[in-house]
C-alpha cells in the first residue's frame, strides 16, 4: 500500500483509507503490521459513516479533559492550548530534533537521513502557526456553536467541522 507512505493526500483521502481499513470492533486494521503501525499514526480521528458523512470517531475521558479515539486508541488533549503553552509543548521534541540534526551531520548521514531531519526540524517550528491558525478558526466555530445551543464555551471542539 504505497499509499500510506506517501504523504500527497488530504483530509479526506486520509479519512477515506482509514475508514476502509477498520475491524469489525472498529479498530484501525492494515494487511499487516507495518501497514496498521503507518495507519495509525495518520489517524485523523474521524471516519465515514455508511452515508460517507465525517464523524469523528471519538469520546470524551477524564471528566472530559480529554478526548479518546476507538479507532487508533490515542487520548488527545480536549482544551485547547494557548501561545504559552504551545510554545512549552514543543520545546522537548525540537530540542530532541536539535540533537537529531547534530547527530545526523556529525555522522555523515546519507542525504535520505539528512532530508528527514531537517524536514522535521522546519515542519516542527512551523507547527505553532498553523496550532494558532486552527485554533481561530475552531474558537470561531465553536463560539457560533454555542450561540446556536447556548452551550458552555469550550465545553468540546471535537465535531465542530461538521456541526457549526
Ligand atoms: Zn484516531
Amino acid at each position: 500500500m504505497s499509499k500510506v507512505k506517501n504523504n500527497e493526500y488530504d483530509a479526506a483521502d486520509i479519512i477515506d483509507i482509514i475508514s476502509k481499513n477498520l475491524n469489525k470492533k472498529g479498530r484501525i486494521k492494515g494487511k499487516t503490521k507495518k501497514e496498521t503501525k503507518a495507519l495509525i499514526a495518520m489517524c485523523v480521528h474521524h471516519k465515514k459513516n455508511k452515508n460517507g458523512k465525517v464523524k469523528a470517531t471519538t469520546e470524551r475521558v477524564n471528566g472530559r479533559k480529554f478526548i479518546h479515539c476507538t479507532m487508533c486508541n490515542k487520548t488527545i488533549n480536549g482544551q485547547l492550548a494557548s501561545d504559552e503553552e504551545v510554545a512549552e509543548i514543543m520545546k522537548r521534541p525540537l530540542a530532541m530534533i536539535e540533537q537529531m540534526k547534530f547527530m545526523a551531520a556529525s555522522m555523515g548521514a546519507d542525504k535520505e537521513t539528512m532530508r528527514f531531519v531537517t524536514t522535521l526540524s522546519s515542519l516542527n517550528a512551523r507547527a505553532p502557526k498553523v496550532y494558532r491558525d486552527m485554533r481561530k478558526i475552531v474558537e470561531k466555530k465553536s463560539h457560533l456553536k454555542n450561540k446556536k445551543t447556548n452551550r458552555n464555551q469550550n465545553a468540546s471542539f471535537g465535531g465542530w467541522r461538521n456541526n457549526a
